[in-house]
């Protein structure tokens, strides 16, 4: 696994719609690959909650959720969850349902726009149709900060940054184990 540098605002793979990745290609090495450089990308950002393959410099229809998210969700959750969840791999996905309600999501921030924050109009619910990393189809149903990680996801697999549609932008000084 290599550790990938973040490409920047500016950069023409951010604005670029990305290519969906082939069904038969999920499984190959290449896409294999760049899964698992992402995720020790991700792993290497204390602040990061999710990524796009954009952000890595490929143009392709992939991202990935944070585990620390995930296992931050469960701990909250009283039943019987198993903890320790993997990152959660996004190939090819569509938001197939967005929730009426919307709201005005605070401190919204993204790894490619340091460290540039604001709010953003997101839908509370979404629900998720992708196909993993074995390439088996699966849908799933968020709110909270999950449904506004994949909405943020999604729009850079369309070439949209979030600062372009947020408002109240602040500039916020990282903290030192940030830098
Ligand atoms: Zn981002």
């Amino acid at each position: 696994m290599t550790r990938l540098d973040i490409v920047e605002k500016g950069a023409p793979v951010l604005e670029t719609p990305a290519q969906a990745v082939p069904l038969s290609e999920i499984t190959s090495t290449r896409i294999q690959k760049i899964i698992s450089d992402m995720k020790e990308t991700l792993d290497s950002i204390s602040d990061g909650v999710g990524l796009a393959a954009p952000q890595i410099g490929e143009s392709l229809r992939i991202f990935l959720v944070s585990k620390r998210v995930l296992n931050r969700a469960v701990k909250h959750k009283k039943d019987d969850v198993p903890e320790n969840l993997e990152d959660l791999v996004c190939i090819n996905p569509t938001i197939i349902k967005y929730s009426k309600t919307k709201k005005w999501l605070e401190g919204e921030g993204c790894l490619s726009v340091r460290w540039y924050y604001g709010k953003v109009l997101r839908s509370t619910h979404v629900s998720l149709e992708y196909y993993d990393e074995k390439g088996k189809k699966q849908v799933r149903g968020a709110g909270g900060i999950l449904a506004h990680i994949f909405q943020h996801e999604c729009d850079h697999l369309d070439g949209q940054l979030f600062i372009d549609k947020a408002i109240d932008v602040e500039w916020l000084e990282p903290k030192e184990d940030e830098k």
